[in-house]
């Protein structure tokens, strides 16, 4: 058990978002005694190519509540009332999540860069962003209670270079999680198996006809690639965090600070990160 509990608070646009960018970090976390709490900013009501939008919002939040439940992440908050494709960085939802933030009271928040394919990505990391300011403002929001420290802010990794590439400032080593992580990605049927495949390749998986081993080998094959790059990526600060076995790592989920919350070395960084 860890000498001290930190917090994390994983802030993805969908119901699928800080599974895919953290789910193997959220594991060791959490059972090294660690709370690590998923939030979806939008509903997921966009992400399918047939179902109803109703309907796919309640599936998708059955798929979350599956996904925390094999993880161990403390909590898997979806906001139900924003949509899919909609969401905005106004001053209302700004409200929301600076209460999220002030409640949860994290060690570290971790969410997308604003350089981002998706709408709802970049809506979700402006959100963020200015909240990593005005989270110590007390006249702002006045009744959700200013943490006695700022959170650090970060991103999690993706593979856009423009403005600039992502950078790998702290990174987590998930080979031992694999098949945790690809358990919490088996859960997000409509997604890994349906939407996403669709979109890909124009025909949708059937995971009923699958075994879990023929299931493991399908999201390795699809997903496993992007830690995989991650790895490589962020070789060398793999190697500073963990010697040895930083050369050897296979998959890696990697992170980058934010100047805009609490201010620390990429050496403090790299240490908070760790389980
Ligand atoms: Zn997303």
């Amino acid at each position: 058990m860890a000498d001290r509990i930190k917090r994390f608070l994983i802030i993805g646009a969908h119901p699928d978002d800080a599974d895919i960018r953290f789910g193997g970090s959220a594991v060791k976390l959490a059972r090294a005694g660690h709370i690590v709490k998923f939030v979806s900013m939008c509903n997921g009501d966009c992400g399918h190519f047939s179902m109803t939008r109703e309907a796919l919002r309640d599936r998708r939040y059955l798929e979350t509540q599956a996904s925390k439940a094999v993880s161990g992440i403390e909590e898997y908050q979806v906001f139900a009332e924003h949509h899919d494709c909609e969401l905005e960085a106004s001053v209302e939802i700004r409200k929301k999540v600076i209460s999220l933030i002030r409640n949860f009271n994290p060690d570290v928040v971790l969410s997308h860069r604003l350089c981002d394919y998706h709408a709802d990505h970049r809506a979700t990391a402006q959100l963020v962003q200015d909240a990593a300011y005005l989270t110590q403002v007390p006249l702002f929001c006045p009744d959700a209670p200013v943490p006695a420290v700022n959170p650090v802010f970060g991103c999690v990794f993706d593979a856009f270079t423009d403005p600039r590439p992502f950078r790998h400032d702290a990174a987590i080593i998930v080979d031992d999680v694999m098949d945790e992580k690809c358990q919490m990605l088996d859960c997000h049927v409509s997604q890994v198996y349906e939407w996403l495949a669709y979109e890909h390749t124009g025909t949708p998986v059937d995971p009923g006809k699958m075994s879990w081993e023929e299931k493991k080998e399908y999201l390795i094959a699809n997903w496993g690639a992007r830690y995989v790059n991650a790895a490589n990526a962020a070789r060398e600060t793999l190697v500073a965090t963990y010697g040895e076995a930083g050369k050897k790592a296979v998959y890696a989920e990697t992170f980058e600070l934010s100047p805009y919350g609490r201010k620390i070395s990429i050496e403090e960084f790299r240490q908070l990160m760790q389980p």
